[in-house]
């Protein structure tokens, strides 16, 4: 968002924001300033709707609702980041292009001026010479000069470049991620899944899938509300970081709503069994309490399926097998882990 409005004016929504942010629980960072700012400059009409409703259903904001709207209304769309990339690299190369063209024109010049000294050296009345060698000097300071420009051209594009190769490496890695839980989102997911089932050459190998559902989720929503749902699903997915906290290669996920995977690779379905197992109970003894008075607002359970992989899967299959599982892991009671 570019923002335009003068030094008076953005005093002038300052003092509202103010005192608009003020009676909300969220911290004064820039990320509620940027909030409140671009609701009260009436610069963003879909985050002016989405903030009145957030402000109606829930009256006072915390900084995850703020964080929700920063995210959705403001932090630029990954594609804008792309955009903004590749046309840095544009410039960069461009101006390489730039200077390497003028310097092989210079040179072009450079070297029919040597052609005409030749021509003079060989010509049996040789004549003065001194002109063409003063020319010739001074071509040769310039060519040096173009050089070093070129250079320095180079050198401060190869900079600009590792810095952009840097930054697109980041926003990649982003885009597979889930903003809520910082686990794979579902492209993510979907990546790793084929990456496992490309790298099963062998019969032997063991690859396994855990699917994971959150028990009961709706109602966590309808009693607590969305904002407690969502912290919720950010707890599930800390429990599932810690349980496979140091064995590498593991790959956690969001695959939707409230609904996660693992992927082990290399892992026998027993070891797979046992992380999911270990997920269950950890969450089942997680206490969600209230950000202030620390008083314990409610519990969960989730449900599992784990399938290994079996010749000729294709990521469909897989999860299909997983999902069956899960599903008899909720038609026996839910808060279980069943093998397919
Ligand atoms: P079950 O034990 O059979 O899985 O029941 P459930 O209530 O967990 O399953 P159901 O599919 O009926 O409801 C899932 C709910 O999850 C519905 C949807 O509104 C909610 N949900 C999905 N994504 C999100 C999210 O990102 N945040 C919040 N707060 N809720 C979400
Ligand atoms: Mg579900
Ligand atoms: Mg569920």
């Amino acid at each position: 968002m570019n923002y335009s409005e003068s030094k008076e004016k953005s005093a002038e929504i300052l003092r509202a924001v103010i005192g608009l942010m003020a009676p909300h629980d969220a911290s004064f960072n820039p990320v509620t300033f940027a909030v409140w700012y671009e609701h009260v400059a009436g610069i963003n009409p879909g985050l002016s709707d989405a903030l009145n409703d957030a402000v109606t259903r829930h009256g006072r904001l915390g900084n995850d609702a703020v964080r929700k709207l920063f995210d959705a209304h403001i932090a630029p769309p990954e594609h804008q980041v792309m955009n903004r990339v590749a046309e840095n690299f544009h410039k960069a190369m461009a101006g390489m292009v730039d200077s390497a063209t003028r310097t092989g024109n210079d040179a072009g010049r450079f070297g029919e001026q040597l052609s005409r000294l030749a021509l003079a050296l060989e010509s049996p009345d040789t004549g003065d010479l001194s002109p063409h060698i003063d020319e010739a000097r001074e071509n040769a300071s310039e060519m040096r000069q173009s050089a070093q420009a070129l250079e320095r051209q180079v050198a401060q594009s190869r900079t600009e470049i590792a810095a952009l190769q840097v930054e697109l490496g980041r926003v990649r890695q982003e885009a597979l991620l889930c903003p809520l839980t910082r686990v794979l989102n579902r492209r993510g997911f979907d990546l790793s899944l084929q990456a496992m089932l490309d790298g099963a050459r062998g019969v032997d190998d063991s690859h396994c899938l855990v699917m994971l559902d959150i028990d009961h989720f709706k109602r966590v929503n309808d009693t607590h509300g969305h904002v407690m749902g969502d912290r919720v699903i950010q707890a599930m997915g800390e429990v599932m970081r810690a349980c496979v906290a140091g064995q590498s290669g593991t790959s956690l996920a969001r695959y939707g709503g409230e609904e996660f995977a693992v992927l082990l690779p290399d892992t026998p379905i027993h070891v797979a069994k046992d992380v999911a197992e270990n997920i269950r109970q950890r969450v089942k003894a997680l206490k969600v309490r209230h950000r202030k008075t620390q008083e314990v607002v409610l519990t969960f359970t989730v449900s599992a399926g784990v399938a290994t992989i079996s010749h000729g899967d294709r990521p469909d299959t897989l999860v299909a097998r997983a999902d069956s599982a899960l599903y008899q892991s909720k038609q026996n009671g839910r808060d279980r882990v069943t093998c397919a």
